[in-house]
């Protein structure tokens, strides 16, 4: 039996022990953080061992987030010892169509979005990894997936039927190096893909239309756009949207969305020209246009208090995702900025005039670059606080009844928080504080 080891014991490096305990007599685990072998066992009921460094490996499964600068990967790879990323392994385990979505912005809308209509679980980068129920999703005819430019850098053999490259803008420079290593990850998502497949490509993104003229790809090519008529894809035109295939076909008004904003309109092209490929109906895709309910963190309204509307886009960790939250923008908005810079530049924030922009809080460890380049482009009122908490205390000072606050951060969440979601889940805390 093949010696296999797992690296990384979150919750995809769980899902995996899952999947392999009840057919392996041995299981070699490891990672940065300490773990008990022997509680592993119990749970999972077969041998889990620690690695060590001499043990003979046939096979290392990685967890997403390893990078490939890592000094156990690096050595594996000058061993010559076999590494598989979790997401190939685990959809190499899969009977059913995989539908493989990325992009830089609007990847887990987009595939929460697709999932909903198809009425299907989703999983990958949207926080639930594919090895984690994978008995169960062997079942499924499809499997719709978000998936990251971190786990397509390691990601060998992802064959998906139909996948979509949503936009492209620069993000993660930090963790990729460069922006043209950033762009080789994402075009991995299409490398095994051939005739009998389909991609959809954002036509409204100058980067990624710019990356695509070159290429001569064996697979079917779609499109969708805000601007334009497609070929073959999905549209906006005038404010209604619309499928062209064979035929034109009218999906439905963009005010019966369930979800707003222009970026809105974008996922849900692209969720619908997916849905159509994998054999939704009309009416089905219709009605799941209309009735999606969210994601958390993403443009969520979460109520108000003192008068003031407080809105939850903790997810926008880059300034190209929260620019459709400025733009969204209907009252005078106070907006939360600042966290763990990526190593991007913020002016793209502050280039057009937003009229809605009352007031700009800058908090975290990117706050005083935020508030370099606000005061760069003319932005009048700017405060700059320690931390969410003060920012939160400033922007009720600086807002008055009517007024939205917006947690739009343009930045990660790692200076503070584990994840956007606990950043999030602060932010709402802020907010129940301060009563009705
Ligand atoms: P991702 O999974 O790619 O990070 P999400 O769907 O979680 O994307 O959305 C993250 C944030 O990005 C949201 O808070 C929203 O403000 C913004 N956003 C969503 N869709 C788009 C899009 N199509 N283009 C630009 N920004 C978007």
């Amino acid at each position: 039996m093949k010696r296999l080891l797992i690296y990384g014991l979150g919750r995809s490096g769980q899902g995996l022990l899952e999947f392999l305990a009840p057919d392996m007599e041995e299981i070699w685990v490891t990672d940065d953080a300490p773990f008990d072998a022997d509680e592993l066992s119990n749970r999972y009921k077969t041998k889990i061992t620690a690695y060590h460094e001499d043990m003979p490996i046939d096979l290392v499964l990685l967890s997403p987030g390893v990078p490939l600068t890592h000094p156990k990967v690096q050595k594996w790879m000058a061993e010559g010892v076999p590494l598989q990323s979790e997401l190939d392994f685990a959809a190499e385990q899969l009977p059913g169509a995989i539908i493989a979505i990325s992009g830089t912005n609007g990847k887990s809308t987009t595939t929460a979005w697709c999932a909903h209509i198809l009425g299907v679980p989703a999983a990958g980068n949207i926080g639930i990894p594919l090895s984690s129920k994978l008995r169960k999703r062997a079942l499924l005819d499809w499997n719709v997936l978000e998936v990251s430019s971190f786990q397509l850098e390691f990601s060998h053999s992802l064959h998906p039927k139909l996948a979509a490259l949503l936009n492209i803008t620069p993000d993660h420079i930090n963790w990729h190096g460069t922006m043209d290593r950033y762009i080789a990850a994402k075009k991995r998502l299409y490398t095994q893909m051939d005739a009998r497949d389909s991609l959809l490509l954002g036509a409204d993104s100058a980067i990624l239309m710019d990356v695509m003229k070159d290429e001569t790809l064996p697979c079917e090519i779609r499109y969708f756009s805000l601007f334009k008529e497609v070929e073959k894809g999905a549209f906006l035109k005038g404010e209604e949207l619309w499928l062209r295939e064979d035929r034109d076909i009218f999906l439905l008004h963009r005010d019966e969305l369930s979800l707003k904003g222009d970026h809105n309109v974008a996922n849900a092209l692209a969720a619908a020209s997916l849905s159509y490929s994998a054999g939704a109906k009309v009416h089905t895709i219709q009605r799941g246009l209309k009735d999606f309910p969210g994601l958390k963190h993403r443009y969520e309204v979460l109520g108000s208090a003192q008068g003031r509307r407080f809105i939850n886009d903790s997810k926008a960790t880059n300034p190209e995702s929260t620019l459709p939250a400025l733009k969204s923008a209907k009252v005078p908005t106070i907006i939360l900025l600042g966290g763990m810079s990526k190593g991007v530049d913020y002016d793209t924030l502050f280039k057009e005039h937003h009229p809605c922009l009352k007031a700009i809080v800058c908090y975290g460890e990117s706050g005083p670059t935020v508030y370099q380049s606000a005061k760069k482009h003319g932005v009048e009122k700017i405060s700059l606080a320690n931390d969410l908490e003060e920012a939160v205390e400033l922007a009720m000072h600086l807002s008055e009844e009517g007024d939205d606050i917006l947690l739009s951060p343009s930045s990660a969440s790692w200076d503070a928080y584990a994840s956007f979601e606990e950043r999030g889940e602060h932010f709402r805390e802020l907010f129940r504080r301060l009563g009705k």
